[in-house]
């Protein structure tokens, strides 16, 4: 059976005391479900916190929302791969658009993070999408196939290992969200690229991230090209978070 992914990307909220306090509250909430996941990117510095107190679980996971590429050495305000394993984190958001947008990552350094996760034996989640004008002019896909560049030098097996979120960037915080027709589009472009490289494209899970909230969620789900949601503003409460992982 696939299994949804519910992620949630808290970006820069909750520290330890915020992150504990939420936990306390979606536990006591959230019903596991075997056909659903649910995959927790906190702040670096809540890491620790969430991973101990989900650790042991196999329906959540625990993730950092970015890391360096070194292992260690002098790379001030830096997280490396090896720190976020330490404090409980198994999986890594690579290429967030905010990381791309606001902080200038580019694909070569989109790429040498997915590298240095996987090689530490950590899932990254790579993050795609297009610009509003990229949309409009119609270059979604090619902006999106440039951005997959960062998985080129990986073979079927290990692509089959990593989730690949499409976030449209025009729909991330703006209350704009794709329909469920916009993003099967794109996913299906995306399993289309991992079957030209020898894999079977539906052990990969794409999600769909952007505005997601309680009012859109089952319609995207329920679209047979999404396997999860990508989900940050809408996912900071603790119990509308353990409603939307929770719906029918
Ligand atoms: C995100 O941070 O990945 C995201 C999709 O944000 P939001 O749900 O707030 O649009």
């Amino acid at each position: 059976m696939t299994t949804l992914i519910f992620a949630a990307n808290w970006k820069m909220h909750l520290g330890p005391t915020g992150a504990g306090g939420y936990l306390a509250e979606f536990l006591g909430l959230y019903r596991p479900r075997p056909d659903r996941e649910v995959w927790l990117f906190p702040s670096a510095v809540a890491l620790d916190v969430v991973a101990s107190r989900v650790q042991g679980r196999d329906d959540i996971r625990v993730g950092a929302q970015n890391v360096f590429w070194e292992p260690k050495g002098a790379y001030t305000g830096e997280l490396s791969v090896p720190m976020a394993k330490d404090a409980g984190a198994d999986a890594v958001l690579v290429g967030h658009s905010e990381r791309r947008h606001v902080f200038g990552e580019t694909d070569s350094e989109t790429e040498k993070k997915v590298l240095a996760v996987l090689e530490a034996g950590l899932t990254p989640m790579l993050c795609v999408g297009e610009k509003l004008e990229e949309r409009e002019s119609g270059e979604t896909m090619a902006v999106v196939t440039r951005q997959l560049a960062a998985l080129d030098s990986l073979d079927a097996a290990s692509l089959a290992k990593v989730p690949i979120a499409y976030e449209p960037v025009w729909a991330i915080g703006t209350g704009r969200t794709a329909t469920p027709a916009d993003a099967a589009e794109v996913h299906a472009g995306i399993r289309s690229w991992l079957v030209d490289r020898g894999v079977n494209a539906a052990s990969v899970r794409v999600l769909y991230g952007g505005s997601v909230k309680m009012a859109n969620v089952r319609d995207l789900v329920s679209e047979p090209e999404v396997d999860g949601v990508l989900v940050g503003g809408a996912s900071l409460d603790a119990a509308g978070w353990a409603d939307i992982v929770g719906i029918e």
